[in-house]
């Protein structure tokens, strides 16, 4: 029995993170959930986002799975999933984009893995109107020596243990030359260490167009916080859109595992929300915890109800869709 903390989040979270923890039960994991809230439905019983006790449920558990929590645009209390990140130091963002067959998409056979460093840079809050009239602001993006080579070496040690072949260092070094130097400085310092792989960098702005143009040149990625969070919803929409993709945000001693996608509040509570991408989230949680014959089982299933395509959400089925809820249960037979 492993006991995990889920906080179901916003918007879709409830709907989604209902359907992970049914396909995990159906697996035969015997997972005791210790459900918590945080987010705005934390705010409205506890008036406050993130509380002290879902702090110490996490602390105690070291496995998390959390839906989408939403934070309010230009305004209101700042993002509780970068205040976890932070609290627990959850350095390092993996998100995988594989293609999957039967999604209708521009490029077949991607797979990507982009490091997102964590927790520095733009993401730290360190923000302010310079002045009563709100004339101008100002955000300060620190990026430490230490912070860097630590995503990097992670990106690295993956990509060797993996048998991955390439790590691109992704970047805007031209122009952000001391943060962007440095963070570039610390990746070739780091891949002197790694022979084995090759390593290569690119700004920012190619990498865009270049991914667009041809995803397949590509193999490890690895950049800074606001980029990483950018690129990874562009190689969401490379493989088939935000419902298929998936996350761990890792520490040295916590894991908490969760949707690239965010609340999306435009869909919420209307049964058509893709679960997928929390499904192969929780795939990466139970491999986490040992669980590695139920995750691969799991991830077959998605890949099986996906290919087929006849019980897939209309993201992913715009003619004959079905909803959450029976994409689920389709997931769930392949299961059993
Ligand atoms: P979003 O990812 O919520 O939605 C973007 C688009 O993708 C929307 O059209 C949405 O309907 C669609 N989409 C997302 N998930 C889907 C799914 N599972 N199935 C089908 N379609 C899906 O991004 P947004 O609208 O920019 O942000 C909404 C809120 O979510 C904001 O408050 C933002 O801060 C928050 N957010 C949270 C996280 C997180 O919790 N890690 C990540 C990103 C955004």
């Amino acid at each position: 029995m492993h006991t995990v903390t889920l906080i179901a989040g916003d918007g879709i979270g409830p709907e989604i993170t209902h359907a992970a923890v049914e396909v995990i039960k159906a697996s035969g994991v015997n997972i005791d959930w210790e459900y918590h809230k945080a987010g705005m439905t934390a705010i409205e019983k506890y008036k406050d986002p993130l509380p002290q006790h879902v702090i110490e449920s996490i602390q105690r558990n070291k496995v998390v799975l959390k839906g989408p929590l939403t934070t309010p645009v230009g305004t209101g209390f700042r993002s509780v999933n970068v205040a976890l990140r932070k609290e627990f130091d959850l350095y390092v963002n993996l998100r995988p984009a594989k293609s999957f067959e039967g999604v209708q998409s521009h490029w077949n056979d991607v797979d990507l893995i982009i490091f997102r460093e964590n927790t520095e840079e733009f993401y730290a809050g360190i923000e302010h109107y310079i002045d009563p009239a709100k004339s101008a602001a100002e955000t300060i993006g620190i990026v430490t020596r230490s912070g860097s080579e630590r995503i990097i070496r992670y990106a690295f040690e993956y990509a060797r243990k993996h048998k991955r072949k390439k790590v691109t260092i992704v970047h805007k070094a031209n122009i952000l030359k001391f943060t962007g130097g440095l963070f570039l400085e610390s990746g070739k310092k780091i891949a002197q260490e790694f022979s084995d792989i090759l390593c290569e960098d690119k700004i920012i702005d190619n990498m865009c167009m270049q991914l667009v143009l041809d995803p397949h040149q590509f193999d490890v990625i690895v950049t800074t916080n606001l980029f990483g969070d950018i690129l990874s919803d562009l190689c969401s929409g490379l493989v088939g859109g935000l419902g298929l993709v998936a996350g761990a945000n890792l520490g040295y001693e916590i894991a908490m595992f969760e949707a690239v996608h965010g609340s999306a509040p435009d869909i919420a509570g209307k049964n058509i929300a893709n679960p997928s991408a929390i499904i192969l989230a929780s795939v990466m949680l139970l491999s986490h915890i040992g669980e590695k014959g139920a995750a691969q089982r799991i991830e077959q299933a998605v890949a099986r109800v996906i290919k087929e395509g006849k019980k897939t959400t209309r993201d992913l089925n715009p003619t004959a869709p079905v909803g959450t809820k029976e994409m689920t249960s389709a997931i769930i037979r392949y299961l059993q």
